[in-house]
């Protein structure tokens, strides 16, 4: 299962996905498109702030980890 949070502010097709970097275990936002990435679900959102590169091998986090940190609101 693949979360996201929206459509993509910068390409405006891919979708905002909820992903981790699977070595530092930090999550983030990337758009399955583009390959943007955010911080933040409210930069993602916004379109601001974004990156590319900034983060290494993605994995997709499980729902309990999302709610975890409170990104599950986020969730459309
Ligand atoms: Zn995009």
């Amino acid at each position: 299962m693949i979360y996201n949070i929206g459509v993509c502010k910068i390409c405006r097709q891919g979708f905002l996905e909820i992903v981790k970097d699977e070595n530092s275990g930090i999550m983030y936002i990337c758009c399955d498109d583009c390959e943007a990435e955010w911080s933040t679900p409210e930069d993602a959102i916004l379109g601001q702030n974004g990156t590319r590169g900034k983060y290494g091998k993605i994995c997709y986090p499980k729902y309990d980890e999302i709610n975890k940190i409170g990104w599950f609101k986020y969730i459309i």
